[in-house]
């Protein structure tokens, strides 16, 4: 199968939004800008091997390349518009491309984002999305605002992804039901768009958790002045399932530094606690105040013997040698 009938067939829908003017098909997409409103722009990157299993499932696939980007625009406060798919695949099987574009698309269709174009090449499997959303101008959430001062926030429950991507490997061993709610927060994490947009009013500082809490929490530090955090180790969000798999102690070092779990992690007034505690209702996702941010820099543990977190290394990075 060639290229052009390898999209014809898997990845051209139907165009539905009234930003895209030209999608697939012409040497370039042309997408309306509003003029009170900033365009947001966010891409990543999926390497086989790197970033997920071999064996992962492709729907699973297609559905977290969109849902990694997604992540990154809820943390910025935008809602998502459009994306570009740029794939490297050995080779065009059948089963494989349509399980990935109906994953792709699933999410896609949920959220109202159009694939308005991209590339297709052969190699080893790699795939890579970028993602357009918006913002009312002035008005996206970045990670340079926190204040010594602030509470500390997180979405949803953590190192659940971590856990999963060790039941994978076999590291761990858990029941099927456990298995499945951790492997799918690994390979389905939800991105918190409908809170992303209601944070942008309360929260000072913002970022997705992909790489591990203390990782992405120490961009907002860095990136604010400097500064540091307190995090309560024994307020942090776990679920029943991580508990039950491998225990509270190493459940709370996935929490602290375990990747992908694609929760919001952000800043805010003490003041503006009451608004948080309705969001928590009205956007349906749990959010827990695990600490605060001090001028002091460095992040320090409490609520912990300390002996339980030796294992932890702070986050995911790329190494070259
Ligand atoms: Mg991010």
């Amino acid at each position: 199968m060639d290229e052009f009938r390898l999209i014809e067939r898997f990845f051209r829908r139907d165009s539905k939004s009234s930003e895209v003017v030209v999608g697939i098909g012409d040497d370039g997409a042309v997408v309306k800008a509003d003029t009170n409103e900033q365009t947001i722009l966010v891409t990543d990157t999926m390497v086989a091997g790197v970033h997920f299993p071999e064996r992962t499932a492709p729907q699973d696939l297609g559905y977290k390349l969109l849902a990694v980007n997604l992540s990154d625009l809820a943390a910025m406060g935008a809602t998502p518009n459009w994306f570009l798919l740029n794939l490297v695949i050995p080779d065009a099987d059948e089963n494989w491309l349509e399980e990935f574009s109906t994953g792709l698309f699933s999410l896609a269709e949920e959220f109202g984002v159009e694939l308005i174009g991209g590339d297709t090449a052969r190699g080893p499997l790699c795939l890579s999305a970028t993602v357009g959303g918006h913002v009312k101008s002035g008005t996206a959430l970045m990670r340079n605002g926190a204040q010594a001062g602030d509470q500390l926030w997180v979405s949803g429950t953590l190192g659940d992804a971590a856990i999963g991507l060790d039941l994978v490997g076999g590291v761990l061993g858990a029941n099927d039901h456990d298995m499945d709610y951790l492997v799918g927060r690994l390979n389905r994490p939800i991105p918190r768009i409908v809170l992303g947009l209601s944070l942008s009013a309360v929260a000072t500082a913002c970022v997705d958790i992909s790489d591990g809490l203390l990782a992405d929490l120490g961009h907002i530090l860095r990136e604010s002045g400097a500064l540091g955090a307190i995090v309560d180790v024994s307020c942090l969000p776990l679920s029943p399932q991580a508990i039950a798999v491998c225990g509270v102690s190493l459940a709370r070092q996935k929490a602290l530094a375990g990747g992908d779990d694609y929760e919001i992690c952000f800043t805010a007034s003490p003041a503006q606690r009451p608004q948080i505690e309705q969001l928590r209702d009205q956007c349906n996702v749990k959010l827990t105040c695990i600490g605060s941010v001090r001028a002091l820099s460095g992040i320090a543990l409490t609520g912990t013997d300390n002996q339980d977190l030796t294992g932890i290394k702070s986050g995911y990075r790329h190494n070259w040698p």
